[in-house]
């Protein structure tokens, strides 16, 4: 008889590039396909051939909407990939978002450096453009929380909500007589807006995440931390420049604000949301109202606490108004995006704050100032950075090592072997120690590329 087995392309030994590959008598399914990310040596396995023919992968399925599980897919389809992408119905809407600006900032990175000649292949190629992105777009299927959904060739899969972004799933997939559950990024238990990470009762193996499998969130409330950070920067007549992920942590923050307009803090301060991303991942949450905790006036009430620029003229407006007001503008580790034009015009000044929301990797901007960097180079340009630089480190979409634990306790009983993905440093190690002490589970760290039967 065929022997299923799973193989990590990605996501092994790092938090990003997640691809773990289902195979079974020569067909395979591939759960995320997400894009490396952070330091350059891992951007560069971006550019490494897959150890498979995209073309003979059948389908892929997708537990959420983030890069890191999503990005690679315009290039598995530049590269021949045909097959059905099954996803929630939200994530699909928020992939679409995120591959089509990848895919701008793939572009637009080749042709910066066919600019300034700094690119061994000439011309530097994208790793996939718009087309690409179109073309994935045009294969997600979006399917419905709850029910077992074909995927073909005698696979199944059920979603349940993973909480972590909206949109966010486990994946149950049952193929050749064995149930293989995915964690998929799990979010935090009592979050205001997700819901809380689903039990799953059963696997016969498990693969489980570990960002932070050695370690234990700040249980400080945010919007206290939050109201404390703008109260003194306002009160020196400084603004506060949010860096903050576009999906996801920007409508947590708009969240928290409203939540604190209404109950009459900040009356004053106005709140301004410059990243169109953002602010269409925002639309998309009022749309998927079954799939978070938001009630629809809270929801609208979150959406309307900001002004919204949307293009860049009005953006540029932001950075020369001088007065006390709060930015919340992408990316999140200020490696991209419009939130760079306002650290330049806002960094220099000792009265405004740099308030960073959430995980800054390894070689970016966002680690450097945390790191008490007091320059940092913008656009070519070195910017003397005089503001407060502060962090809001209760802001996490992961479970910590207790809300992981308190997940695994829904399984009714042990899994086979249970293989521990998506972390790094001491994460993966942490979470084994603590499955193994408190459980007594058979745990397994993937390594990248190996191979493990699951019979
Ligand atoms: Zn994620």
């Amino acid at each position: 008889m065929a022997k299923l087995t799973l193989t990590s392309l990605g996501g092994a030994g790092t938090v990003t590039g997640s691809k773990h590959l289902l195979e079974l008598g020569g067909r395979s399914l591939l759960v995320d396909c997400g894009l490396f990310q952070g330091l350059k040596a891992l951007r560069l396995k971006n550019w490494e051939p897959l150890s498979r023919e995209a073309a003979s992968i059948d389908a892929v399925v997708l537990t959420h909407a983030h890069l890191d599980h999503s990005g690679y897919l315009p290039r598995l389809v530049r590269e021949g990939f045909r097959g059905p992408i099954y996803c929630s119905a939200a994530t699909a809407d928020l992939a679409e978002l995120l591959l089509l600006d990848s895919a701008k900032i793939q572009e637009s990175d080749a042709e910066f450096a066919n600019r300034h000649g700094f690119s061994k292949h000439k011309p530097a190629l994208p790793l996939y453009g718009k087309h690409d992105a179109e073309r994935a777009i045009g294969q997600l299927r979006p399917v419905a929380f709850g029910k077992p959904v074909d995927l073909g060739h005698g696979a199944t899969a059920t979603f349940r909500y993973a909480g972590h972004i909206l949109g966010a799933a486990t994946v149950e997939i049952r193929w050749g007589g064995k149930t293989v559950v995915f964690s998929g990024d799990l979010g935090r238990y009592d979050d205001p807006i997700t819901p809380d990470p689903e039990p799953v009762p059963h696997a016969d193996y498990l693969i489980v995440e570990s960002t932070y499998g050695d370690r234990r969130h700040d249980p400080v409330a945010p919007a206290q931390a939050l109201l404390q950070v703008i109260e003194r920067t306002t009160a020196r007549g400084g603004t506060v420049v949010i860096p903050a992920f576009a999906v996801g942590r920007a409508q947590e923050l708009l969240y928290l604000l409203s939540k604190l307009k209404q109950d009459g803090a900040l009356p004053l301060t106005p709140i301004y949301l410059d990243s169109p991303m953002a602010t269409d991942a925002t639309d998309l949450l009022c749309r998927h109202g079954a799939d978070h905790k938001l009630a629809e006036d809270v929801c609208r009430a979150s959406c309307e606490v900001a002004t919204y620029t949307r293009d860049v003229d009005e953006s540029k407006a932001l950075s020369h108004n001088s007065m006390p007001k709060v930015i919340i503008s992408a990316s999140g580790m200020a490696t991209g995006g419009r939130v760079l034009h306002h650290l330049k015009a806002y960094g220099p000044d000792a009265r405004n704050t740099v308030l960073f929301s959430g995980y800054q990797a390894a070689g970016t901007r966002g680690q450097a100032l945390l790191g008490g960097a007091r320059e940092v180079k913008i656009h070519g340009q070195w910017i003397p950075i005089r503001a407060e630089v502060a962090n809001l480190p209760m802001l996490s979409a992961h479970a910590d090592v207790d809300e992981i634990m308190r997940w695994l306790a829904g399984f009714k009983r042990p899994p086979a072997r249970t293989f521990i993905v998506h972390g790094e440093d001491d994460g993966p190690v942490g979470l084994k120690a603590r499955i193994e002490a408190d459980l007594g589970w058979d745990c397994t760290i993937s390594a990248q590329d190996e191979a493990y039967g699951l019979s």
